[in-house]
């Protein structure tokens, strides 16, 4: 007879009875001293991930047991998909507890950005959604950049409470504990991390020296984010892997820039000025004209507009929406955000009207530039 088990890769209770249902690993493996469950063993050796039938009542019950808590609540976004990284009802689940914002992959972010300004844009978009982080801590879970400071805030802030750690699929947030359980000495217990969204199941505790522990909560699923709206092999396509370059285009007005299949950018009215491009190295832009660009979307989204890769992908992409927006030559750089995607540059030297088509859920916005 075993004791029940919690699998090292996602937390989830193991039972060895039935195969098609969460937390299941074979009975030849429950004698081990590290289990992990059939699901968390596919996703590290093949690569493959299995849905399992866990739903968001199930997350938002872990989640719901936060605000009765005495913690610090960590919250992990994607400094590249802020709108997409969004817990909604965080507020909620919090209570009381102070919150500590981290943003992640920082490494992806150009060199000559200015990290201040990325934590003062992240401090006012959390409070337009009603949430006061005491701090922000710019980390890169993948790199280890900035772990050391980040742990350091979480021991001054947590003042001798637990700590629970949340965030939506995708944000790095397995990546992060695998850190910090590294800096623990713990690294035999690594939690599965995938380019897929809904990996980390049920909850994983990281036992403290005081007494306390880290918690690290199942990441629920924002339906918002863009890696739900394609497929698994285009989400890769569209994460960056390395540091971002930028890329300029000089347009005149009346003319039109895709972003692979995922979202247009329209140069309606304006003098000729360069919009500088943030996305993926390898991300296919395409320029066109903007009296042509709905017919060439028609013609190839799915094909030369990818991804959405085949025409599959295209028709399951919630439709384009358009936001407009009026950039005025005030001298100072602003940012057009298209969150899961990246941003684009306008210097504001001159007048600009334009339009960002981009799929329904999708958020488009403008912030002060980075750089
Ligand atoms: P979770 O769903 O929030 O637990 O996310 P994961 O930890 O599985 O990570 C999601 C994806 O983001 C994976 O492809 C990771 O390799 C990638 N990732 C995580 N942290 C970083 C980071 O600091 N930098 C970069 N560039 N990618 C990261």
């Amino acid at each position: 007879d075993h004791e029940a088990a919690a699998c090292a890769g996602c937390g989830i209770l193991i039972q060895s009875e039935d195969a098609k249902q969460p937390g299941y690993a074979p009975p030849s493996a429950l004698g081990r001293k590290v289990v992990i469950c059939q699901r968390c063993y596919r996703i590290k050796h093949y690569n493959e991930v299995a849905p399992v039938s866990m739903g968001d009542d199930d997350f938002l019950r872990i989640l719901d047991g936060i605000g009765a808590t005495q913690s610090l609540v960590v919250m992990v976004v994607d400094i590249f998909d802020f709108q997409g990284s969004w817990l909604k009802g965080l507020p909620r689940f919090v209570g009381k507890n102070p919150i500590l914002l981290v943003g992640n992959k920082v490494d992806l972010l150009p060199r000559n950005i200015n990290l201040n300004r990325v934590r003062n844009w992240m401090q006012h978009e959390a409070k337009e959604r009603g949430l006061r982080p005491e701090d922000v801590v710019l980390i890169s879970a993948e790199k280890g950049l900035h772990i050391d400071e980040l742990l350091a805030r979480i021991g001054e802030l947590r003042k001798g409470r637990d700590v629970y750690i949340v965030g939506v699929t995708n944000v790095g947030k397995s990546t992060m504990i695998n850190r910090i359980l590294h800096d623990y000495g713990a690294a035999e217990l690594e939690i599965t991390t995938s380019p897929f969204p809904g990996t980390t199941l049920d909850k994983i505790e990281i036992p403290l020296e005081d007494g306390r522990s880290i918690f690290d909560t199942p990441g629920i699923i924002n339906r918002d984010q863009i890696g739900h709206m394609i497929p698994p092999a285009d989400l890769r396509k569209i994460t960056p892997r390395s540091r971002i370059n930028s890329k300029v285009y000089q347009l005149d007005d009346g003319q039109s820039l895709f972003l692979g299949g995922l979202a247009r950018i329209d140069f309606v009215h304006g003098p000729r000025q360069p919009f500088v491009i943030y996305v993926d190295n390898d991300l296919y832009i395409h320029r066109t004209k903007l009296e042509k660009a709905d017919e060439v979307l028609e013609k190839h989204h799915g094909s030369l507009l990818v991804p959405p890769t085949g025409e599959e992908a295209a028709k399951a992409l919630p439709p384009f929406v358009k936001h407009t927006f009026k950039i005025k030559p005030t001298g100072i750089t602003t940012d057009v955000v298209i969150s899961g995607l990246g941003w684009v540059s306008l210097q504001g030297k001159h007048d600009a009207s334009i339009v960002v088509h981009a799929p329904k859920g999708v958020s488009v916005g403008i912030r002060k530039g980075l750089i």
